[in-house]
Parts: C-alpha cells; structure tokens; sequence
C-alpha cells in the first residue's frame, strides 16, 4: 500500500483524461477552452492509461475516479471505464462530469462497468445554472441523472461549489433536492486557484455556515469510517439522500487524505495545490509495472502534510480543470 510519511495511506486515484472542458464555468474556466483535436493530443493514450491504472492497483489502489477538463469529450470514454473495471484489484470506478453527454452516454458508461457518478450541479435554477456554466443544459443534465438512478447506479452524488451571490440563499432547494432521491449533495467550498484570485475573494463561504443550517435542521454528523476522505457527511430521517461538505479551509482537513492525481499528459501530483508535479508518462510506454512502481514508491515521501490554502498559496494550480479536482 502506498503510505506517505505521516502514515496516511493512499488507495484512491483521481485521473485527469483530458484539461480539455466545454463549459466555462465562473470560478474555473471562465473564457473556455480550446476544445479543438490540438488540445486533445496529448491527453494520455489507452494503453497509457492501462499500464497506469495497472501499477497504481499493484501499489493498493482499489478506486478510480476518472475526471477532467470534461472527460465525457473523450470518444473513448467506454474504453476508459472498460480498462478501469477490468484492472486486477481496481473494485470502483467513478466519474465526475458536468453532465453534458450524460443522458446521452450513461446507458453505455454503465453496461462498461461504472460504479459510482457525481455530477456537477451549481445551482438547480435553470437561469443561474446557465450564467455560472455558459450553457443552459440543466434540464438535460436533470435527465441524464434520472437515468442513472433508473439504471441502479447507487453511489450518485450532486456536486455544487458553494458561492456567495450565486448559491447561498439557494440550499433550501437543494435539500429539497435530496428529500426523495437517494442522492449525495456534495457541497465544496470553493477554492483559490491561480486564476480565479478575484473570484474567490467575492464569492468563498466557508461550509461552516451550512453546518449550522443542517444542525438546527437536525441533520446528524456521520462518524467517519476508518478509510474515509476529508468529507463532512450527514443524514437525516426524513431524506432518502445525504448531505457532504467539503472544506479544505477547516483545520486538520488533510490529515485523512487518502487520494493522489495524474493529470491527462501523465504527471502525478502529490496534492491539488503543489508547486511541482512529476511526469511519469516516459514509464508508460512499457508494460512493466516495476519502474512505475518504483517512481510512486520513491515520489510519495515527497508528500506534505498540508496544503497552502491558508496561506492564499494555490501552488502552480491555475484552475481544478488542469487536473480534475
Ligand atoms: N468537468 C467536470 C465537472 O465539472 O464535474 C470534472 C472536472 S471539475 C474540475 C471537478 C470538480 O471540481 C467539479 O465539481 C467542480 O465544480 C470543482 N471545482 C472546479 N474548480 C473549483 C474551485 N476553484 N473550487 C472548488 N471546486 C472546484
Ligand atoms: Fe469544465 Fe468542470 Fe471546470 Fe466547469 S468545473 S469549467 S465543467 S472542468
């Protein structure tokens, strides 16, 4: 199993399969970017991805997340999924989408083999959704996730970055949202990133508030299992879904980390916010594990204990869809 020094253990893996993303999300991508077959060139290949997956899985990995950029542009998604599921040692594989080719592509996603699928959704008004993505699809995206829950996919979860002016007055709708569908609302603070500096100042709101909303509302505080993320999570009596947060600015945030991130060309990156990344797309061009192996083994006592958020230091992290979030 891959441990750092700070004995924290590490058995999930985010996959960036492309920086490449269709929406222009305010706090992230807020000019786009250029989707063309250019860009796309150097996303990581299949059998790239395979060898990858293989090695991380060696090392104790048991779940991948697959995410980008928007990592339903990729034509071979199906493929992506396909070669995660089938992976010796690899029980989950996740994907996290903005829901753009979801009703179309879900049926597919899940015959390959997924199993777990979050779904951003910042605001479940059509206008506001449409003003903070540049697209009015959420009654698209709405369909694909009904679909999803058609299909028994059973670990779906809503993600909504939580913005003063844009989201905050809005929670009432979404733990309405969860009352009678069995879905996790994943609230996540938002975060500075190199570009969104601005941004962030207006709009960050610490979960802390929302917190105390589900408290006096009695929502009651999951005890944390012994290989749980950094999440809050809560439930409730009354709703079939749940409520987490995410807040990377509450004290002791990462001392239950338990995730490492490859980007689409390849590079592993030891935390969201660091100021270097090490590519390891050079051993991928073999099907030997070992030097793969080797690098991550050797890589992951380079592993801080903590990010610089605090510090209003986001590292070389010019936006989350440079790595997948
Ligand atoms: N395009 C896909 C999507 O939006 O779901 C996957 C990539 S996106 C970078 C992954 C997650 O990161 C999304 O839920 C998005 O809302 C979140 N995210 C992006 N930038 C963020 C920021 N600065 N702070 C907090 N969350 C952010
Ligand atoms: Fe694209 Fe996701 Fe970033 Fe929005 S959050 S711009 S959908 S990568």
């Amino acid at each position: 199993m891959l441990t750092d020094s700070f004995d924290r253990r590490f058995s999930y893996l985010r996959l960036s399969v492309t920086e490449v993303c269709n929406f222009r999300c305010d706090y992230c991508l807020p000019d786009g970017t250029d989707c063309g077959a250019e860009a796309r060139a150097q996303d990581l290949t299949l059998d790239e991805i395979r060898r990858l997956v293989a090695a991380f899985a060696k090392l104790g990995t048991r779940k991948v997340r697959i995410t980008g950029g928007e990592p339903s542009l990729r034509k071979d998604l199906v493929d992506i999924i396909r070669i995660c599921k089938a992976t010796p040692g690899i029980e989950t594989v996740a994907l996290t989408t903005n829901g753009y080719r979801l009703a179309k592509d879900i049926d597919a996603w899940h015959e390959a083999g997924l199993d777990a699928l979050n779904v951003s959704i910042d605001s479940l008004d059509h206008a506001k959704f449409e003003l903070i993505t540049g697209h009015n699809k959420l009654q698209q995206i709405l369909q694909g996730l009904a679909r999803a829950a058609e299909l028994g996919i059973n670990n779906i979860k809503v993600n909504a970055v939580l913005m003063k002016h844009y989201n905050d007055d809005a929670m009432d709708d979404f733990f309405d949202f969860v009352k009678a569908r069995p879905i996790t609302l994943r609230l996540i603070e938002l975060m500075r990133t190199g570009d969104n500096e601005a941004f962030f100042n207006r709009h960050h709101l610490s979960g802390q508030a929302i917190i105390n909303q589900l408290k006096a509302n009695h929502w009651q505080e999951r005890l944390p299992g012994t290989h749980a993320g950094p999440a809050r999570e809560f439930w409730h009596p009354d709703y079939s879904g749940g409520i987490g947060l995410i807040m990377p600015y509450s004290k002791d945030f990462c001392n239950t980390c338990n995730r490492l991130r490859v980007s689409s060309q390849g590079a592993l990156f030891l935390c969201l916010f660091v100021d270097q990344h090490q590519s390891l797309r050079h051993l991928l061009q073999s099907d030997d594990s070992q030097p793969v192996m080797d690098f991550l083994q050797q890589a992951i006592k380079g592993k801080t204990i903590s990010h610089n958020l605090h510090q209003q230091n986001p590292g070389s992290t010019r936006q989350l869809a440079m790595i997948g979030g």
